[in-house]
């Protein structure tokens, strides 16, 4: 069985990175996304266990210590971390995974030499459109917005560092450059489109 692709994904607050994933995972067999640790507050909507493990600071800090996350960042005021056990078992599984983290844990797989990740930034189509997202979201106080907003201008600096710059203008065709991308590393690793290793050996008769 060969191992699923990583794939890192970030983008400033707001640029739709979780609204585009929901789509891709729809559309394309043998993906799976990382639930990331996070003291942050659950928005409207969510659930734990689903676009989070939503944890307190003495859980986090515990898990920190006993060196669980693959890597871990504090983002807008909070920590948020990747835990190592859940993607090593589903690469492990033939299974992609991509990571939704900020530009900071990106830094940290890169730096460490994690083999094979792949690297996705996605920016928003201007920054007037970055901020109607933000607030038309309607789930962070304005405060939160600014912070937001402050952090985005400095995120934006790291997009050249990443394999790939998607502009998320219009919602289906950034899922279809991000479907296309996976595809294109699955061909690379000897996978058919949908993720099955190929049997070349038994191709050659
Ligand atoms: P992120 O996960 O990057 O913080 P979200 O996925 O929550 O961002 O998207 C922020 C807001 O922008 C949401 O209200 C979402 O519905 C909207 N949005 C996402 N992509 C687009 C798009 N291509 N065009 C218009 N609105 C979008
Ligand atoms: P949000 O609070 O909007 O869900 O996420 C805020 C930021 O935290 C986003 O940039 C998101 O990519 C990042 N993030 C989410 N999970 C992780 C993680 O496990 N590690 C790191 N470094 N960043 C994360």
């Amino acid at each position: 069985m060969s191992r699923g692709n990583l794939f890192v994904i970030s983008a400033p607050s707001g640029a739709g990175k979780s609204t585009i994933l929901k789509k891709l995972l729809a559309v394309v067999d043998n993906l799976a996304f990382s639930i990331s640790h996070t003291t942050r507050a659950p928005r409207p909507g969510e659930s734990n266990g689903r676009e989070y493990h939503f944890v307190d600071r003495a859980t986090f800090e515990r898990m920190r210590s006993d060196l669980a996350f693959l890597e871990w960042a504090e983002v807008h005021g909070n920590l948020y971390g990747t835990s190592r056990t859940a993607i090593e078992a589903q690469q492990a599984q033939g299974i992609d995974v991509f990571l939704d983290i900020d530009v900071q844990g990106a830094r940290q797989l890169r730096d460490c030499g994690h083999p094979g990740a792949v690297f996705l930034f996605i920016a928003p189509p201007s920054w007037a459109e970055l901020e109607k997202r933000l607030r038309g979201r309607g789930t962070d106080p304005e405060e939160t917005v600014q912070l937001r907003l402050h952090n985005a201008r400095l995120e934006m600096t790291d997009a050249e560092r990443y394999d790939y710059l998607v502009v998320n203008d219009r919602l289906d065709e950034a899922v279809g450059v991000l479907r296309a991308v996976v595809i294109a590393e699955r061909c690379k690793g000897r996978r058919t489109p949908d993720g099955r290793p190929i049997d070349l050996a038994g191709m050659r008769g």
